[in-house]
């Protein structure tokens, strides 16, 4: 059942419209999770509050007297209070003031919201630990995701948080390190001969036939509140720090960040926590960049066989594309395209600033430099990166990006000859 908090008040199909009470009871299982009137794929949910009860709520207990994590926004989340996982300390990641990098930029600012610094090192965590919180409410057993690899090792960690069995659906060329990730948090993984999307379906299918919670964000509508709170954390850090930015740069994938993002951000707006929105700056890779095409076309183009070396966003057929869609022209936002090399040069920017990224989280920061490239960035815009996982994650292209260290003998002269080369 979807049984939640007094906050939540319906379900609308993003699709068609039409609602469902969050009162009724529903069976668990996979039903809830999509629209009823439309297809599986096309009738996804999106979550909707009382956001007078959450203001009296934020009344009686302050923001300001709550844990720093994201859970200080549970009414926002559909978790009864009661359920909210003590010890899971998910969210609340600070906002570095990068501001040499503004500067070299000629940004009016450029601040980066580090999400690497997350249990497992994704922005992922946050969409994970609401899930499986959910999950533990419905009093599921066993939860399983698809995944190009943060999505799923996050899961794993909270699934081994909470002492239940993880099962993982991932392409067999997953990154190296997020596998290592998942098979110490002891997740059951299967590599999959084929494409993300071949993972995807047969995920979801395993999910009907072995009754496991589905953690896939595109269906899943709990996913996305817990994304969400980056947007709430944007917004109440933003407030705090008397800095409302023009521009949020997120990277696009399957859709659901930069779409729960801007939900975040706009029921922070509606709560009066800020007093404007952000316009989005999403950043695709240029080999796969389905998002880009819809924007002018209102559809998915036919996949391609491009590539990216970004593999948290190598998505061909992202199943949020129209929750992405929407929150990008509400923002009047942008999407930009950035190439590997792109990727590769924003990986070294980002660490000589201190910033240590996959490429994914680097593509935010490639955007916010082509954007100044294109002059739709300039000395007028306070700009915020989402950096969405760390560097960690795919050692091979931050190797790739750093370069070799100068081998030596343990010899003073020799450190003196290659001071001179360099
Ligand atoms: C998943 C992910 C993204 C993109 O999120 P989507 O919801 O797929 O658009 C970006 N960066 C990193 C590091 C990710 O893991
Ligand atoms: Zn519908």
């Amino acid at each position: 059942m979807l049984i939640m908090n007094s906050t939540l008040t319906q379900l609308r199909c993003i699709n068609c419209g039409s609602t469902t009470k969050a009162s009724v009871a529903i069976a668990a299982g996979e039903q809830w999770m999509t629209c009823p009137a439309c297809s599986p794929s096309e009738g996804i949910l999106d979550i909707e509050y009382d956001l007078d009860a959450v203001r009296r709520s934020w009344e009686k207990r302050p923001l300001s007297d709550r844990p720093l994590n994201h859970w200080r926004y549970h009414e926002l989340l559909p978790l009864a209070a009661d359920q909210i996982p003590r010890g899971w300390q998910v969210g609340w990641t600070p906002i570095v003031d990068t501001a040499r990098l503004a500067q070299e930029l000629g940004l009016r600012s450029l601040r980066v919201k580090d999400d690497g610094r997350n249990p497992s090192g994704s922005l992922k965590d946050r969409a994970s630990s609401v899930g499986m919180a959910h999950a533990l409410q419905i009093g599921a057993d066993t939860v399983a995701c698809a995944s190009t690899g943060n999505a799923a090792t996050s899961l794993a960690c909270h699934a081994a948080l909470a002492g239940k069995a993880a099962r993982i659906f991932v392409p067999h060329t997953a990154p190296e390190p997020k596998l290592a990730q998942l098979l110490v948090y002891g997740a059951k993984v299967f590599a999959v001969e084929g494409t993300y999307d071949e993972a995807y379906q047969l995920c979801s299918a395993a999910c009907d036939r072995f009754g496991w919670y589905n953690r896939n964000c595109a269906i899943n509508p709990v996913l996305v509140e817990g994304k969400k709170t980056a947007g709430l954390e944007v917004a109440e850090q933003s407030a705090l720090a008397g800095e409302v930015p023009d521009w949020v740069a997120v990277s696009v994938g399957d859709g659901c960040t930069i779409a729960g993002i801007w939900k975040g951000l706009v029921e922070m707006h509606t709560l009066g926590v800020i007093d404007r929105l952000p316009r989005l700056l999403g950043v695709q890779a240029a080999g796969v960049a389905p998002i880009d095409y819809a924007m002018t076309h209102d559809a998915l183009p036919e996949v391609g066989d491009g590539s990216t070396i970004a593999d948290s966003i190598d998505v061909p057929v992202p199943r949020n594309w129209r929750k992405a869609v929407q929150a990008l022209r509400e923002s009047d936002g942008v999407v930009v395209c950035v190439t590997d090399e792109q990727l590769l040069d924003a990986i070294r920017l980002g660490g000589k600033h201190g910033i240590f990224a996959e490429p994914a989280a680097a593509a935010a920061l490639a955007g916010i430099v082509a954007g100044v490239e294109s002059k739709l960035l300039g000395a007028e815009d306070r700009v915020l990166a989402m950096m969405t996982g760390t560097g960690l994650k795919d050692i091979r292209s931050s190797t790739r990006a750093g370069g070799a260290p100068t081998r030596i003998k343990p010899s003073l002269d020799e450190v003196a000859v290659a001071l001179e080369q360099a």
